[in-house]
Parts: structure tokens; C-alpha cells; sequence
């Protein structure tokens, strides 16, 4: 399979990950123009961050909600790993070094050895058939039928 060119997967249907039906019912979805997946786009409601704002337990997973940092940046962002004191490694997106300099100043037990990104596209590419919107019913139900 190949990697789609505007949302970096070569699953189209991987995302969402985990309780599918309520993000796609209840969040605002990149919709990829190029293989039509959906990736999670939506503010939470309480702080107004999006999935991509929160760190990812692998780099894959994190590969997957790249598209919507990029797009919500309008920026090539990276993905930066985070050491925590006790060793543990996450993945975590940064429009800049910049913005993942200001973050290790704020969490003084984590680190990021490499203060460069692992994963980043070369450049900020935009798609024309590309929406961000919410599904309606029908488009939930031949989403969800289509990741079986
Ligand atoms: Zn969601
Ligand atoms: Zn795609």
C-alpha cells in the first residue's frame, strides 16, 4: 500500500482509533481529500485543544494525527520524542523547536534529547478536496462499515 500523499497514512480507514462512533458522531473531522480518512480536527470543549495537542504513546499513532497539526498550523509541525523522568517515551507534536523548547521549560521532567523532529513532512502542502466538517448519520455508518 502507499502512503497518501495529503494525510501521511496508508490505512485510509485506521482513524479513529479508539471509540470510533462517538468521535465521528460528535467531532469535527479532517476529512482527507486523497483517501478520504478522517482524523479527529475537533476542539475539546473545556480547553480548546485538539487530539494532536496531547501526546501520543507511539510515533505511528502520532504519524496519524500529523495532518491535522499541519493544517491547523499551516506549517510542516514535527514530531519531537519526550523522555519523562522515569524513562518513559511519548511522541508529541510541535509546530517549532521553538514551541517544544517553551513546553520542556514548563515540564521540568521531561526531556527531548535529539531537540529536533523525528517524523515532519518536507513541506506544507494544501489539497483542494480536502473538508473539515462533522459526518452526517449516513456518513458515520458507511465510515464505521468500511473500517471492518
Ligand atoms: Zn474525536
Ligand atoms: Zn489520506
Amino acid at each position: 500500500m502507499n502512503t497518501c500523499v495529503e494525510c501521511y497514512s496508508e490505512y485510509p480507514r485506521i482513524t479513529p482509533l479508539l471509540n470510533g462512533k462517538d468521535c465521528l458522531e460528535n467531532h469535527e473531522q479532517y476529512i482527507c481529500g486523497t483517501c478520504g480518512r478522517c482524523i479527529c480536527i475537533g476542539k475539546d470543549e473545556k480547553r480548546g485543544l485538539q487530539r494532536w495537542n496531547f501526546p501520543f504513546k507511539s510515533l505511528e499513532i502520532a504519524v496519524l494525527y500529523l495532518r491535522t497539526a499541519d493544517v491547523t498550523e499551516g506549517k510542516n509541525c514535527g514530531i519531537y520524542e519526550i523522555v519523562s523522568k522515569t524513562g518513559r517515551k511519548s511522541y508529541k507534536v510541535f509546530p517549532s523547536v521553538e514551541d517544544l523548547k517553551k513546553y520542556l521549560l514548563k515540564n521540568k521532567d521531561k526531556s527531548c534529547d535529539l531537540l529536533q523532529p523525528i517524523f515532519q513532512q518536507k513541506e506544507y502542502k494544501e489539497f483542494s478536496n480536502t473538508q473539515i466538517r462533522k459526518l452526517n448519520e449516513e456518513e458515520v455508518n458507511k465510515y464505521l462499515s468500511e473500517q471492518k
